[in-house]
C-alpha cells in the first residue's frame, strides 16, 4: 500500500477518489517491485497543482526505474513516470486554471516525487507547461520526452551554426525514441541524415522517417583511433561509451557533436585529440532540468515541425497493464520507436 501524505490536496470536488497507478516499492532483497493498483486519491503528495494525466510515456528511464536495473528511483515508494499530459483540475497558483491542458517532463518526476504513469499527479506550477494549441494530449505524449530531447538536440546545433548546407548529420540509436525523433525532425528541416542501428532490417522504416543513409551501429561501438576520416558535419548521440567516441572522433573540423544518451555505456573512452585538433564541440543535452523557456521553444517547435504521419508511424499506444512487462523489452532494444500510454485504457 502507498505510503500517507497527510498534507495532501483537499479534494472534495474532485471526481475520483482513488486512481489507478503503477507502483514501484522495494523488497527487502533490495529488489524492485511493480504492480498496479489502484491508490486513494487522498494519498497523492502535495502539490500546487492536480493534473488529472490523460496521456503519458514508457521511457528508458522509466523501464530501468520499473526493472530496478538501475538506481533512477531515489526514494520509495514510487509512481513511475517522467513525463505526463493532461488538464488541471485544482491549482494554487494562478498562472494554470481548472481545465487548462499542461505538459510535464522531468524535474525529477518519477525518480523523486510520483510521476505520471497514473492517473493523477500533483506537482509544482513552475513544471509545467501549457499544451500547444495546435496538439492534443496524446500527441504530446507521443512525442513525449523523446521528441522534447531530440528537439533540444538540433537546437543544439542550430546554435552552433550547422545549417542543411554543412554536411551529412549522424544520429546514432536510430530506432530509437529520440533517435527517430530526431531523424524525422533533422530529415524535415532539409539536412541530410545517416541512421546508424544495431537493427539493419529496419533500413526501410528509417528511410521512410528521412534518412538518406543507414549504417550498421557495429561499425562505431568497438574501440577505434582517436582520428578518424571527417564524416560529419554533426551528430547526436543517444549511446555513449565506444560509440560516442569514435562519433567524435570522426566528426568535421569545427563541428559538434549533441549527446543525451548512454544506451551502451556512460563511459566515454576517448582523447582530447578531437576537441583540441579539429575543434570538436561536445554539447551535453538534458532535458529534465532544462530553464522553462527551451521547454517551451522546444514544445512549439515541436507541434509545428513533427509531421503528424512520422508521429503516428513511431508511436504505439498502450495502456497501464502493459507497462511493466514492456519495460522489460524496452530495455533489450527490442522496442521500435515510442510506447505511449493511456492512462484511462
Ligand atoms: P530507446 O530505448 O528507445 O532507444 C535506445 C536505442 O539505442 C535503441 O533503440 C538502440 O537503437 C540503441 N542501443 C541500445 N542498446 C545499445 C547498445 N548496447 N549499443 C549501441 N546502441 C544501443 O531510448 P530513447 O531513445 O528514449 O533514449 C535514448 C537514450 O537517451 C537513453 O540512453 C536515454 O536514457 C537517454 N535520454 C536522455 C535524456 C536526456 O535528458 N539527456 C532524455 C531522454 C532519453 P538501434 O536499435 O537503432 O541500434
Amino acid at each position: 500500500m502507498a505510503q500517507q501524505h497527510n498534507d495532501a490536496p483537499q479534494n472534495t470536488s474532485l471526481t475520483a477518489a482513488s486512481f489507478k497507478a503503477v507502483h514501484l516499492s522495494r523488497l527487502e532483497s533490495g529488489e524492485t517491485m511493480a504492480e498496479i493498483i489502484h491508490v486513494p486519491l487522498s494519498e497523492l503528495p502535495p502539490g500546487e497543482v492536480l493534473v488529472r494525466v490523460q496521456h503519458s510515456t514508457l521511457n528508458y528511464k522509466d523501464a530501468l526505474a520499473i526493472t530496478g536495473k538501475s538506481p533512477v528511483v531515489r526514494q520509495f515508494p514510487m509512481i513511475p513516470g517522467i513525463d505526463f499530459a493532461g488538464t488541471v483540475e485544482q491549482s494554487a497558483d494562478d498562472r494554470f486554471q481548472p481545465g487548462d491542458q499542461v505538459i510535464l517532463n522531468g524535474w525529477g518526476t518519477g525518480e523523486l516525487r510520483w510521476g505520471g504513469l497514473a492517473q493523477y499527479a500533483s506537482t509544482k506550477a513552475d513544471w509545467l507547461i501549457p499544451l500547444p494549441k495546435k496538439m492534443t494530449t496524446e500527441q504530446a505524449m507521443s512525442i513525449g520526452t523523446a521528441g522534447y530531447t531530440a528537439m533540444l538536440c538540433v537546437i543544439a546545433l542550430e546554435r552552433h551554426g550547422i545549417k542543411p548546407e554543412s554536411g551529412p548529420i549522424l544520429v546514432t540509436g536510430a530506432n530509437g525514441g529520440v533517435g527517430s525523433i530526431a531523424i524525422a525532425l533533422l530529415s524535415q528541416l532539409g539536412y541530410l541524415v545517416t541512421a546508424s542501428t544495431g537493427r539493419v532490417h529496419e533500413t526501410e522504416h528509417l528511410l521512410s522517417l528521412g534518412a538518406q543513409a543507414v549504417m550498421d551501429r557495429s561499425a562505431l561501438s568497438s574501440p577505434n583511433k582517436p582520428l578518424q576520416k571527417e564524416n560529419w558535419a554533426a551528430a547526436i548521440d543517444c549511446v555513449g561509451s565506444h560509440t560516442l567516441a569514435n562519433v567524435l572522433a570522426s566528426t568535421r573540423y569545427g563541428g559538434i557533436v549533441a549527446a543525451c544518451g548512454l544506451a551502451q555505456g556512460m563511459d566515454l573512452p576517448s582523447t582530447v585529440a578531437p576537441f583540441i585538433l579539429r575543434g570538436v564541440t561536445l554539447a551535453g543535452i538534458d532535458s529534465v532540468y532544462a530553464p522553462l523557456a527551451i521547454r517551451k521553444q522546444a514544445w512549439e517547435r515541436l507541434s509545428h515541425e513533427f509531421p503528424e504521419r512520422h508521429r503516428i508511424s513511431t508511436v504505439r499506444t498502450i495502456g497501464l497493464t502493459q507497462v511493466i512487462p514492456l519495460a522489460e523489452q524496452l530495455l533489450a532494444g527490442k522496442i521500435r520507436g515510442r510506447l505511449m500510454v493511456d492512462v484511462h485504457a
